[in-house]
């Protein structure tokens, strides 16, 4: 006031107009300064935005922009600071929702790696060198949380995980590998284990059963018989004067005519139905769901049909012939039967069969 009196009634002193003119033209390079430094912390407060869609960071460096665009307007100071503080405490409140967006972010970050470093150890891992190298991504996982730069930790994250899909791919391939490889094994352990089984329980001349496997079979088939009523006859069957067939032949077609006696009986019994070579000339055949009568009419039929039969014995050039018949011996399984009781019965029926004159069917219900 008193200076405003001054100067209207005594005009300054050139001197004190230059000093108020140097003086203004500081304050003026200061609010440049001022000016210039606002735009640029405004800046920087854009720069340190992280650029994630939750924290609607768009909104927020449109409002810094706009906040800048004031300053640079000539805005009555007032209104200015009013807007600030409007802004201010805004700019306050982002800044907390980013400072909890990183901590919590961090924390998911360890959480992962937790996760992940436990899901390696857990694998199946016989390899030592494979554990050895898990155990290390993981322990380089871990000093990688500790690192404070957010970009740092992802780009390394980045890298440890690719490495660690790496020697995981690895490790599948591996064992993928060694699954093939095993699965190989086990078929074909499997197949030379049935071959093996097949080979234990078959005659190797005839192809039928043996007699163990004749054993085995008739006791699984009685034990059966208890919980099931379904009957089942038992058939002994024996060439006549088969030492004869040798003597006059020889052993080599005796073997031949033991083959085509084993096919016959093969062929003239059902899926179900069971042959096998008892010993020497002698086979076995369980006709399942057979009862006595049923199986002495089979009997018969198989009896007339071996009888009926003449097998050349040479290559044809020359007119040999041979013919052999068989005897049956019949019987059908009762409740309480043993194996050895029901061959025996039957083995009693051959040797009646024998006695009658041979090629003929005899059967013993007892
Ligand atoms: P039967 O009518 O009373 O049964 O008289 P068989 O001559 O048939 O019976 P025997 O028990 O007297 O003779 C059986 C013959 O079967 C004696 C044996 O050398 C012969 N034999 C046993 N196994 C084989 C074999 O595998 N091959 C050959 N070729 N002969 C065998
Ligand atoms: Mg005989
Ligand atoms: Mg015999």
């Amino acid at each position: 006031m008193l200076n405003f009196l001054n100067r209207s009634q005594n005009p300054p002193e050139e001197a004190d107009l230059r000093s108020m003119t140097e003086k203004l033209s500081i304050i003026q390079d200061k609010c440049d300064v001022y000016l210039r430094s606002i735009t640029a912390m405004l800046h920087f407060l854009k720069a340190f935005t992280l650029d994630v869609a939750e924290l609607q960071t768009e909104r927020f460096k449109q409002e810094i922009e706009e906040l800048n665009e004031r300053f640079q307007e000539p805005e009555k100071p007032k209104r200015l600071e009013l807007h600030f503080e409007q802004r201010k405490e805004h700019i306050l409140h982002f800044i907390d929702q980013q400072q909890t967006y990183i901590k919590d972010r961090e924390k998911e970050l360890r959480d992962i790696i937790d996760l992940l470093t436990r899901a390696m150890a857990n694998l199946n891992v016989e390899n030592r060198e494979f554990y050895q190298r898990i155990n290390e991504q993981g322990e380089k996982i871990i000093k990688i949380s500790a690192l404070d730069d957010i970009k740092k930790i992802k780009n390394a994250l980045k890298v440890e995980v690719d490495q660690m899909r790496e020697i995981v791919h690895l490790k599948e391939d591996q064992e993928q590998r060694q699954i093939r490889l095993l699965a190989t094994q086990v078929t074909s352990l499997k197949t030379e284990l049935e071959k093996t089984r097949e080979k234990a329980m078959t005659d190797a001349l005839t192809g039928a059963y043996n007699r163990q496997a004749l054993d085995d079979f008739l006791a699984a088939r009685i034990e059966r018989s208890q919980m099931n009523n379904a009957e089942f006859s038992l058939l002994m069957v024996d060439i006549d004067n088969f030492k004869q067939i040798n003597d006059k032949f020889g052993h080599p077609i005796g073997d031949r005519v033991l083959v085509a006696l084993a096919q016959k009986c093969r062929n003239s019994i059902r899926g179900e139905d069971f042959l096998a070579r008892y010993g020497g000339e002698e086979f076995t055949i369980i006709l399942e769901g057979a009862g006595f009568r049923n199986a002495l009419k089979k009997a018969q039929l198989l009896c007339n049909t071996i009888a009926s039969v003449r097998y050349a014995t040479s290559d044809g050039a020359t007119d040999e012939y041979l013919s052999m018949t068989i005897s049956i011996g019949v019987t059908q399984f009762k409740k309480g039967d043993t194996v050895a009781d029901l061959v025996g019965r039957a083995d009693k029926a051959l040797y009646d069969a024998k006695h009658k004159g041979k090629n003929c069917v005899v059967g013993r219900k007892s």
